[in-house]
């Protein structure tokens, strides 16, 4: 078994003031294949006493000298790809093939943030002022394990770009790809302190963290539960919170649609990953006319996915990140059976032929009502909900009725009526008639599903502040 016995801080490996070690098991196995050091608090403020020490010189680096940096750093990960995919399929399950391409393909949009530095020497005349942008500081980062290094990507590139320092916690399920990448810092030899790393749990550390006098942005994605607490904690010294958090994202597939290919786009939208990617479309809502067809068509889809190995080439669902996960996702398939919804595929069994590990049948439950847990809840698990309609209104109604403002998708007949009906959705991004994931858009909820936005030239905007001089 791998250990990693080291904490990345102030430009050094370090021996970490915290004992013990939290285990790296593989979901598919069960088994522990690697084990990662456990900070304590000492350690937490050695990275912040780093991140504030880094950042006065740091942030009056050029933009051309941190988008070297940035290009420099994305040709180190570059090289890693494999080894990235291969640590986040082995820690929490994405199928590898899948992992290279849904998990690593933020490598290379990573790079475009050497561009976006530029940005930050924008400035603007307003009449007898002077208007500017400088970075907002030092950072704290939490980061979750369902696409873990696009999420530690979507936070450090624009911090890079615009002059912050930080401090990055990764879940403590999936930090192996967060050591690879403190490895490619170390090999570029960016400034000390400018990027610091401390593995461990959130449940020990995160308090401190997003509590810190050092600390100037907190930008956390992960579960809504957690996101409030942090908000509330780091109220008390007012510090900028970036929150990406969950959803139940609606895809509305109107009446006029090509059904057989709308659906088997939404099924496979939520069963990859198993379900644990935050903007699934997991209520799909379908004209009651065309009702019985859609279902026979997910049915179809589903149980036409092959479940198992992460390592077989030709698997798409994997197993959950954890057996605790999995723990969960069957309890919301019960929940959905006790409120009374019936299921169209899937269910509390293993899938055939497997009989350990995190699996979880691909399920679809028809017969949903959106009033129920499972139509209101995050489930993150390879479960799509069936909801009717009767007219488009309705349709809206229903997807606008959640908490969740994450993601949403249409699909009508032609583009310009999806568009319509993606206008009226009060979500953060909308799949329009299929359309694909797009790196260079912003990211981020409405509602419930947090604030800000990350990717593209948005997503640096948490990361500076604006001042204004009076000529
Ligand atoms: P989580 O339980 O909230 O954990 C996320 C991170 O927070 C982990 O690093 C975790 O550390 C840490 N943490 C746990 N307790 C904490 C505390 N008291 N204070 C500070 N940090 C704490 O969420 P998850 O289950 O890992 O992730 C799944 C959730 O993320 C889903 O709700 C999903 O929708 C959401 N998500 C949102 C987006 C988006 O862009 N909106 C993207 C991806 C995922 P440990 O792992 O060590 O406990």
């Amino acid at each position: 078994m791998k250990r990693y016995d080291k904490l990345y801080i102030n430009g050094q490996w370090v021996t970490p003031h915290g004992s013990g070690y939290t285990q790296i098991i593989n979901p598919a196995t069960e088994a522990a294949f690697a084990e990662v050091a456990n900070a304590d608090l000492d350690d937490v403020n050695a990275a912040f006493a780093a991140a504030r020490a880094a950042f006065p010189a740091w942030s009056r680096t050029t933009a051309a000298e941190r988008a070297e940096w940035i290009r420099k750093l994305h040709a180190a990960l570059d090289k890693r790809k494999d080894e990235l995919a291969l640590a986040i399929s082995q820690s929490m399950g994405c199928p590898l093939e899948i992992a290279k391409i849904i998990q690593v393909n933020c490598v290379k949009a990573f790079e475009k943030f050497a561009d976006r530095a530029f940005e930050m020497e924008k400035e603007v005349r307003v009449n007898n002022s002077l208007v500017v942008r400088e970075a907002a500081g030092v950072c704290a980062f939490i980061t979750p394990w369902n696409y873990p290094l696009y999420q530690l990507i979507g936070k450090v590139a624009p911090a890079l770009a615009t002059g912050c320092t930080m401090v990055i916690k990764p879940s403590s399920v999936t930090p192996l790809q967060d050591l690879i990448f403190a490895e490619a810092v170390a090999e570029i030899g960016l400034p000390a302190g400018v990027f610091n790393l401390i593995t461990g749990r959130g449940g020990v550390l995160g308090d401190a963290m997003v509590t810190h006098p050092e600390v100037d942005v907190v930008s956390f994605t992960g579960s809504t539960a957690t996101g409030k607490r942090i908000q509330k904690l780091a109220a008390d010294s007012i510090k900028r919170v970036c929150l990406e958090l969950g959803g139940k994202s609606p895809f509305i597939i109107t009446e006029d649609a090509p059904l057989e290919k709308a659906v088997t786009f939404g099924v496979k939208d939520v069963m990859i990953n198993s379900g644990q990617t935050c903007i699934a479309l997991s209520r799909m809502l379908v004209p009651a006319s065309r009702y019985e067809e859609a279902v026979q068509i997910a049915k179809r889809v589903a149980e036409g996915l092959k479940v198992g190995d992460p390592m077989d080439k030709d698997t798409y669902m994997g197993p959950m990140s954890s057996m605790g996960q999995r723990d969960t996702v069957l309890s919301y398939i019960q929940k959905g059976l006790d409120e009374g919804a019936k299921l169209v595929t899937g269910g509390l069994d293993y899938p055939a032929g497997i009989s350990k590990g995190a699996y979880v049948k691909p399920t679809i439950f028809r017969d949903v009502n959106n009033k129920m847990a499972i139509a209101q809840e995050e489930i993150f698990g390879p479960v799509i909900c069936m909801i009717p309609y009767s007219d488009i209104n309705e349709a809206i109604a229903i997807a606008n009725d959640s908490i969740y403002g994450l993601s949403s998708g249409v699909w009508a007949g032609t583009q310009e009526a999806a568009i319509a009906i993606a206008r009226q959705l009060r979500t953060g991004g909308c799949y329009v008639n299929g359309g694909d994931f797009n790196y260079d858009a912003p990211l981020g909820g409405y509602k419930q599903s947090g604030n800000g936005r990350e990717w593209g030239d948005f997503g640096i905007h948490e990361f500076y502040e604006i001042k204004s001089m009076q000529l």
